[in-house]
């Protein structure tokens, strides 16, 4: 096998390639045409590189395919405008990233898009209060992506503010993940995502529709008090352990057919404004619904296990 095999084709980047004779080329994306990353660059490069992120157009992109250390991370961090306290990042692109130890990014402002696609986080991920703000539609890197993102410790997003679209689809989340108190105000896609550990969603809020389709939550899955107020969909997502909607309010339709709950489910409380479809579900453990109101259509056709209504 050659070394070109070995390097993923999501790797869309012209790659840097430095490596010794006989491993892997290193999918780090090239500085310059023709130059290497930023890790196998000369310092010169590097200082040249951060010294552009201070001042107006300093987007962070060239750490695509790098493995990110707590040490590279604080040289950028040191290189990047602070206001108010708070570490302004401007277009973050962090694909194919590789973070080593703590990635903390709590309270930072995101001032374009931050994508962190198929990024692995192998110690902490820290973004709680961070601020994902939107931008303008004409720009090509507005999104926040954590699309296929793969996080290897405790992930923390608890009151982080999304302003524009946000995905996190086919993420893993091989621990505890919590985005309570989290503002979604774009669309918020999380289908396929994989929850191993528990998932916190309390409080959280969903302006612009949330989609969970084909979600798996291996863990406890706390939504108490979660405000969706666009179409949610939970179809076919699979909760495994005790799963919490209590005084959750659903503005628009909720879509949780073929949806499974392996253990208890409790929707006490709950308020469904639009359309409730439960069609398909299956209730392994205990399904509370009954202090659950339903304004609009409530379907729970063929559903197996037994619910109280
Ligand atoms: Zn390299």
């Amino acid at each position: 096998m050659t070394a070109d095999l070995l390097v993923p084709r999501w790797a869309d980047w012209p790659l840097c390639q430095a490596a010794p004779t006989g491993t892997p080329g290193c999918i780090g994306a090239q500085l310059d045409q023709d130059q290497p990353c930023f890790v196998h660059s000369h310092s010169d490069a590097r200082a040249a590189e951060l010294g552009r992120l201070w001042g107006g157009s300093g987007w962070l992109g060239f750490l695509l395919g790098i493995e990110v250390t707590e040490e590279l991370l604080a040289e950028v961090f040191a290189a990047v405008p602070i206001r108010d306290g708070r570490t302004v990042l401007r277009f973050a692109d962090f694909r194919g990233a590789r973070f080593q130890g703590t990635a903390g990014f709590d309270r930072a402002i995101f001032e374009g898009g931050a994508w962190f696609d198929r990024a692995t986080f192998q110690g902490d991920a820290g973004f709680s209060g961070a601020r994902f703000q939107r931008v303008a539609e004409a720009f090509r890197h507005r999104d926040v992506r954590f699309g296929r993102a793969s996080f290897h410790g405790k992930v923390r997003f608890d009151e982080a503010t999304f302003q524009g679209n946000s995905e996190f689809r086919a993420a893993t989340f091989h621990r505890d993940a919590s985005f309570a108190g989290a503002r979604f105000e774009g669309t918020t896609r999380f289908d396929r995502a994989v929850f191993q550990g528990d998932a916190g969603f309390r409080t959280a809020s969903f302006h612009g529709g949330g989609g969970f389709a084909r979600a798996s939550f291996h863990g406890k899955a706390w939504f108490e008090q979660a405000r969706f107020q666009g179409a949610t969909g939970f179809g076919e997502a699979r909760f495994q352990g005790t799963t919490r909607f209590d005084e959750a309010s659903f503005q628009g339709d909720a879509d949780f057919r073929t949806t499974s709950f392996q253990d208890k489910a409790s929707f006490d409380g709950a308020s469904f404004y639009g359309r409730a479809w439960f069609d398909q579900a299956t209730f392994q453990g205990d399904a509370d619904f009954r202090t659950a109101s339903f304004q609009d259509e409530a379907r729970f056709d063929q559903v197996s296990g037994t619910i109280h209504r």
